[in-house]
């Protein structure tokens, strides 16, 4: 594999980069008008994005990016929790706590018995999307992630039950892709770190199965060809320059539109580098992106690619999601642990010898609910598209024109007032309650068909029915 050419090209990244330095205003208003009519930007468009200093185009270009989240997504977030398996690893990466050679960490895998307890105590808390996460070890092969897939699927609790799992593990052989894709997974994810070669190579020591870049940067390709349609592709922001990674992603999201007839990545996360422990690296980079590049970056990636999921995690503070939320993002995890074992043990907030780094925000399901409806979004727990079918292309060609919010706002409504039935506190009920009469009020102001459509499907709800959709 490590014989192969790759598609990111280092120098041509320096060159426009370099080349896109002290743009024209007309011309950075050009290419905001693309961006305004969902088409993807080329590498050199998101160059100049990447190179503005001008107070003023800023302004409109964060303006920009909150208009086409609303434009592609509504005001949804989708939620969801990452549910971390094992830390067992056999590879040494610098910034990461599972790191093989870091003693400090207490090695757990969770039994199947553990695995049951985590997503009772999950779906008490009303989720219904998990991500789950895993070292690099051969303990974790592709029969293994099946059985923990088939286990959280198995578990109910309740009207409680999981019915999205997506998956973020080492790259795998195509046939691997093709057992976790028959038990039925949603997105399979890889981040790959860095997309600067002489950084992956410094951070990823050689001889270790991680250091292989082309490996790596081809692994959702034969996620694809194993059979699996919705991709997630990432950055670890912090490992090198932000500008430079933006440009990757978005080479990466072109070499998969080029490869798979136009599907590009399902979802892109942009993760900042967090403190771990006994990990010097996290503390020492130099690279660590501030809050205000880091607005930036999230708002020039929604730019370049209008019409992809982009996901924040719980990496960051309160008050950094609540700012950034607005400039793009569909996807939020919340009431997130990380620690093995984690959810079960909930009174803990913190298990630092299991967890991989520290999370920034552990504020609980409710409060991150009652805090994205504050800001004028609605929650949405809704996995219809992935089990209506509508994956890979499908989902491409309703999400590329902007029609997802159309599709998908009734689905959230659904989906968030089973949440308020079964779960939260009062104050999230009234709260949530009033989120969703003024979203209905909204699908009668675009015809009276659509908000009683709607009723009628909260009614069932309200009925005691579970898993409506549309
Ligand atoms: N072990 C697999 C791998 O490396 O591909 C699965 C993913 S790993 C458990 C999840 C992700 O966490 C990594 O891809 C990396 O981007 C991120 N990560 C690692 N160390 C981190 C840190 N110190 N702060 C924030 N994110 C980190
Ligand atoms: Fe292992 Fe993944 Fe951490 Fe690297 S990032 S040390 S592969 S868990």
């Amino acid at each position: 594999m490590s014989e192969k050419k790759d598609f990111i090209n280092d120098e041509e990244i320096f060159r426009l980069l370099e080349e896109g330095k002290n743009p024209e205003k007309a011309e950075i208003r050009e290419i905001f008008a693309k961006s305004k009519d969902m088409v993807r930007l080329e590498p050199a468009e998101t160059a100049k994005l990447l190179q503005i200093q001008d107070e003023d185009l800023l302004e409109e270009m964060f303006s920009l990016a909150r208009e086409i989240k609303e434009e592609v997504y509504g005001s949804r977030i989708v939620f969801f929790a990452p549910l971390y398996i094992g830390n067992n690893c056999i590879n040494n990466c610098l910034y990461c706590g599972f790191r093989r050679d870091n003693k400090s960490i207490v090695r757990k895998t969770l039994t199947m018995d553990e695995l049951r307890d985590e997503v009772i105590a999950l779906e008490k808390n009303g989720q219904k999307r998990l991500i789950l996460v895993y070292g690099e070890h051969p303990m974790y092969d592709a029969d293994f992630i099946v059985k923990t897939i088939e286990t959280v699927y198995e578990t109910t609790a309740g009207s409680g039950e999981i019915r999205r799992v997506n998956i973020n593990a080492a790259p795998m052989d195509v046939e691997g892709y093709r057992k976790l894709h028959e038990a039925g997974i949603g997105t399979f994810q890889i981040f790959q770190e860095t997309y600067h070669h002489e950084t992956y190579a410094k951070l990823h020591p050689k001889g270790d199965m991680k250091s292989d870049y082309q490996w790596r940067i081809y692994g959702l390709d034969r996620a694809i060809e194993g059979g699996i349609d919705d991709v997630g592709i990432g950055a670890l922001f912090g490992l090198y320059d932000w500008k430079f990674e933006v440009m990757g992603l978005l080479y990466h999201t072109i070499h998969l539109e080029e490869t798979f007839g136009g599907i590009g990545p399902h979802t892109i996360s942009f993760p900042r580098i967090e403190p771990a422990l006994d990990t010097p690296f996290t503390q020492q980079s130099k690279y660590k992106v501030s809050d205000e590049d880091f607005k930036k970056l999230v708002a020039i990636i929604r730019l370049s690619v209008p019409y992809t999921g982009m996901i924040l995690t719980a990496r960051e503070s309160p008050e950094v999601r609540r700012e950034v939320i607005p400039l793009g993002v569909s996807q939020i995890d919340a009431g997130s642990r990380i620690g093995i074992g984690g959810y079960a043990e909930a009174a803990k907030g913190y298990i630092p010898e299991k967890e991989q780094f520290h999370l920034g925000d552990i504020r609980s399901l409710d409060e991150v609910v009652r805090e994205v409806c504050s800001i004028g979004c609605v929650p949405s727990f809704c996995t219809a598209c992935y089990r209506a079918g509508r994956t890979g292309d499908h989902f491409m060609s309703l999400a590329k024109p902007g029609f997802v919010h159309k599709y998908c706002m009734t689905n959230a409504l659904l989906t968030f007032k089973e949440y308020l039935l079964d779960c939260p506190s009062e104050e999230t009920k009234r709260i949530g309650e009033a989120v969703i009469q003024k979203q209905l009020e909204a699908f009668e102001k675009e015809s009276p068909e659509k908000r009683k459509f709607a009723e009628d499907k909260l009614k069932l709800i309200e009925q005691g029915k579970h898993d409506v959709y549309v």
